[in-house]
């Protein structure tokens, strides 16, 4: 009873939910019981520098979908990693100390968290970011266990590798590319290392200031990939759906799968795997190495605007970042706002007529949904957001149906988060403006209110219809 109650309160029934799963490389339905929770994990930033916005757009993606599971009524519990102990970050330290380091990805941490919240992201919050400084005892545990399991090994230095020869039935294996690797950054291949597809879990740093222990001995640094999967074993156990940018796909989390499903053979490891495709800028992925980054900083745009952008491409392919495609998408943003404006500040005009007050459905958000449901398509959905729009832009409303147009796109926008609440705020002088000049149309005043529209064309995008005028403020 209470499973059919959760059914039908969440319409989790009427939304078959799929999308391209990584992991299977296929299209595959999403089944969940929705009375468990969903453990997500999004393989998070390495804080050594200000995040570039092919970065920030792998993490509103993540947000995005799990906001959406949300809002088809799933419970999710969602978790992100935070790097802070990285060769980038050490490498740029004033002081080889553990002070500095917290003190150095703490500050980037926090401009990280101040980008990806401008973007409007609802899901990351102090409480479910996780630090890796924070999770060295399951990096050593898990190290440990694979060691007494047979699946990892010490070399002569005592760094600890894992032994991929052991996996080898692990369909995942093939696609761990490891080739060449170490800690999945250096291209040395230590004494003692039995096979290039072997990874390193713990390694000994001898030259280094600032170090971990590891079995009580010191001069150790964790690797990379046993960081996600120890923080997945400590905060969550079973891990669901697993969430990151394309670029970890083949190696990153092909050994994390590999070393997890070592630890614990009868627990797949991420059931569903989903991959944020590349923001190219100039016709190359945006990328610190080569040069070619954009920051929050340096984007002119309104951050609302370049939110329903990203929004409105599919998340799994790569794009070239273009301002033009953003300029052209500033008028369906701006239409969004005012219509908006207009509904909740009774700007509309109903007419005397009834039957020339629109009585149609009203329907938005459902269709939104439904629509998202096939492989996050909210390129499709944005395009329906934009057409009824138009349509409740021309039409005159009764107070009733201009209140139930408001709920929808109160929920539409609950899920997508596109509108800036700046924009839409119109303070009190203005509202009397507004107010007086209404007064004066009625009584037919029109060189008055046509000089008042001049007057708040300074300030507002204003547009005056037989069905009611709208306006926004200039952005
Ligand atoms: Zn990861």
């Amino acid at each position: 009873m209470k499973n059919f109650l959760n059914k039908k309160l969440y319409n989790i029934s009427m939304y078959n939910l799929k999308f391209y799963n990584s992991r299977s490389k296929s299209n595959d339905p999403f089944v969940h019981d929705p009375n468990i929770p969903i453990n997500m994990y999004t393989c998070g930033p390495t804080v050594y520098d200000r995040a570039h916005l092919g970065n920030l757009k792998t993490f509103l993606w993540s947000d995005f979908v799990v906001s959406y599971l949300q809002a088809i009524g799933y419970k999710t519990n969602h978790i992100m990693n935070i790097t802070d102990i990285d060769d980038k970050i050490i490498n740029r330290l004033p002081e080889q100390t553990y002070e500095s380091l917290i003190e150095y990805t703490s500050f980037y941490t926090n401009k990280f968290l101040e980008d990806i919240h401008k973007l409007g992201v609802k899901n990351y919050t102090s409480e479910n970011i996780h630090k890796v400084t924070d999770n060295m005892e399951s990096m050593e545990n898990i190290a440990i266990e694979l060691i007494e399991k047979g699946n990892a090994y010490e070399t002569p230095d005592g760094s600890v590798y894992f032994d991929s020869s052991k996996v080898l039935n692990n369909p995942f294996y093939v696609d761990c590319d490891t080739d060449g690797y170490e800690n999945g950054r250096n291209i040395i291949r230590a004494e003692g290392v039995r096979s290039d597809k072997d990874f390193v879990l713990w390694k000994v740093k001898a030259d280094r200031k600032l170090s971990f222990s590891f079995k009580n001995k010191k001069n150790f640094f964790p690797g990379w990939h046993l960081e996600c999967s120890a923080i997945v074993e400590n905060k969550l156990n079973k891990l669901h759906i697993a969430l990151g940018g394309f670029d970890l796909k083949s190696q990153h989390h092909m050994c994390s799968i590999c070393q997890s499903e070592a630890f614990k053979p009868n627990q797949i490891y991420g059931d569903y795997w989903i991959h944020f495709g590349f923001l190219n800028f100039g016709g190359d992925k945006m990328s610190k190495s080569i040069g070619n980054v954009l920051r929050l900083d340096d984007i002119t745009h309104n951050y609302k605007l370049l939110r329903m952008y990203f929004l409105s491409k599919s998340y799994k392919n790569t794009f070239d970042y273009s301002d033009d495609e953003i300029e052209l998408m500033k008028k369906d943003f701006t239409n969004l706002h005012m219509l908006y404006n207009k509904l909740s500040n009774k700007f509309y005009r109903t007419h005397k007529n009834e039957k020339l007050n629109y009585s149609g459905d009203v329907q938005i958000y459902n269709n939104i949904l439904e629509i998202i449901s096939d492989n996050f398509n909210t390129k499709d959905a944005l395009n329906e957001i934009v057409k009824y729009v138009d349509k409740f832009m021309k039409v005159y409303l009764t107070d009733e149906k201009a209140q139930e147009i408001k709920n929808e796109l109160d929920r539409v926008n609950n899920l997508f988060n596109i509108m800036d609440n700046d924009l839409l705020f119109i303070d009190e002088k203005t509202m009397d403006f507004i107010n007086q000049r209404e007064e004066l149309r009625k009584l037919k005043q029109f060189e008055q209110t046509d000089a008042m529209r001049e007057e708040l064309k300074k300030t507002f995008i204003f547009e005056d219809e037989n069905t009611g005028f709208t306006l926004v403020k200039k952005f």
